[in-house]
């Protein structure tokens, strides 16, 4: 057992190094270095916890290290990177339940003799703990459902949904006077299990009404939600580590959810609310019948192409991903620089299915920096660009987010593709994107649809470039 004052300076070195962190983690370049920030922060905070706070049990605790620790290690070495998204949104989950289970114990604690206000605050964090945790559990494992495919990315509409959600939140808030009342008098444990049943209730109701396109937002609303579900566990347990470390993640993950929301063109509110782009008009302004012919090219035409051109630009999506393409992207795009072509890769915001999806994947293959760009930064760029190649995206490069005020993704800004000489799009089919429309860029007079698995593809554009 270490004394209190070298686990309170753990606890601050701990913080120190969560907020270089995420300080590495905003940027490609000190990126790894931010990794083994957390890495080192999380070491300390656990050493310091397990031998300065923890006082009994260790066995127990040990037990459950091992077993949890071994369970990540697995997931962590056998996870596709496709499967990243799902992955983050089962762990939310995680810390939902973390928080829930703690709240429950914490209430039913005997050790606990509390009377008076400490034991009203204390009952108010419990609550909120409990709600804000049960919120994250069910909500994730939707959101777990839906990035998966195990569950349609259509949104569930429900009539008088707004009405429903209200109904809830006041639900909510009238049995958490009847909990604090209740439990000052020795019981409470009824309103505490129907508030957890309808906060999962809401956290199914609110991310089953979420449409596909939108999605962005609800995975990084639920990565700030399990922050403040494990910052109300830092206050039920009287951890201020945990506090501090959940509110960085908390509202981290807020500034994430507004420069989704932002990127989308959504106002968070209206995301959340849900029921997005559900109007009746999508799948008849989209349909590929009416749309006429596309104009497919082979991977030799596409080498030509390319090496005729003067400005290339790369577009990758989530097929990208699927195929494992970015190392032979990168030997593309390399052998094209050494013959003095200028190529820059455009990112969109929401492109894959994670937030900063594709500049990991250009990052691993090791696709210089500088020439990875925003999509601000470029998108004026188009009518000077020769090639676009859109590698395995779809949705991103939607020109019915701007024409078409009935689709699902109407506003949400896209990279402007067609106005560049020659548009040429990577994907196996004429299958939609994640939000479920037909893309009218692919039947324009300056696409060509180069069909086929993107690696495989690439890897026969590599050989005859
Ligand atoms: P999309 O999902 O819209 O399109 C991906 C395309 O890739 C598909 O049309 C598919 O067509 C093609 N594809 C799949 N596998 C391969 C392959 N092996 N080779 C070649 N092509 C392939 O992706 P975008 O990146 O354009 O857009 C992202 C979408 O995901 C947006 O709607 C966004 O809102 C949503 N989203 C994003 C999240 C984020 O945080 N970034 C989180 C959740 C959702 P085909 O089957 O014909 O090959």
């Amino acid at each position: 057992m270490i004394n209190a004052g070298i686990v309170t300076v753990s606890y601050i070195s701990a913080t120190i190094l969560f907020i270089l962190a995420l300080g590495g983690l905003s940027n490609p370049e000190t990126a790894r270095r931010g990794n083994w920030y957390g890495v080192a922060g999380m070491t300390i905070a656990l050493l310091a916890t397990f031998f300065g706070v923890v006082t009994q049990n260790y066995t127990t605790l040990l037990i459950a290290l091992l077993v949890g620790g071994s369970i990540g290690l697995l997931l962590a070495k056998r996870v596709q990177m496709t499967q990243m998204p799902e992955l983050v949104a089962m762990l939310h989950s995680l810390v939902g339940l973390a928080a829930v289970l703690v709240g429950f114990a914490s209430f039913m604690d005997p050790l606990t003799h509390l009377t008076g206000v400490e034991l009203t605050i204390h009952d108010i964090e419990t609550y909120v703990g409990i709600l804000i945790g049960a919120v994250t559990l069910s909500g994730s494992v939707i959101a777990f459902g839906k990035l998966s495919g195990r569950i349609g990315g259509s949104p569930l509409t429900l009539p008088g949904r707004h009405l429903f959600n209200l109904g809830l939140l006041l639900a909510a808030i009238w049995f958490g006077r009847e909990f604090v009342i209740q439990s000052a008098a020795g019981g409470g444990m009824t309103p505490l299990l129907i508030m957890t049943g309808i906060a999962l209730l809401f956290g199914i109701h609110m991310v089953m009404a979420i449409g596909g396109a939108d999605m962005p937002v609800v995975v990084s609303m639920l990565n700030s939600y399990s922050g403040w579900a494990a910052s109300a566990t830092g206050f039920m347990l009287s951890n201020d580590l945990l506090i501090v470390t959940g509110a960085l993640v908390g509202s981290s993950g807020a500034i994430l959810s507004y420069i989704m929301c932002r990127a989308m063109n959504r106002k968070f509110l209206s995301v959340i609310a849900g029921g997005f782009g559900t109007s009746g008009g999508k799948a008849a302004a989209s349909s590929s019948a009416d749309q006429g012919e596309v104009a497919p090219i082979d991977a030799q035409e596409t080498a030509a192409l390319l090496a005729a051109a003067k400005e290339v630009m790369i577009i990758p999506g989530y097929g990208m991903a699927v195929a494992q393409a970015q190392h032979v992207v990168n030997e593309i795009a390399a052998t094209l620089r050494a013959r003095n072509i200028n190529v820059r890769f455009g990112i969109h915001p929401v492109a894959g299915r994670m937030p900063g999806h594709m500049n990991v994947l250009l990052a691993e293959a090791r696709v210089p920096y500088d020439i990875v760009f925003e999509m601000d930064e470029i998108n004026d760029d188009f009518p000077d660009v020769d090639v676009s190649v859109v590698i395995g995206a779809n949705d991103i490069v939607n020109p019915s987010a701007q024409d078409e005020p009935d689709s699902p993704i109407a506003g949400m800004p896209v990279l402007e593709v067609w106005k560049g000489h020659t548009t040429i799009v990577l994907k196996r089919s004429m299958a939609t994107g994640y939000a479920g429309v037909q893309n009218p860029l692919f039947f324009k007079e300056n696409t060509r649809m180069l069909f086929g698995d993107a690696k495989e593809t690439l890897d026969e554009v590599f050989k005859a470039l």
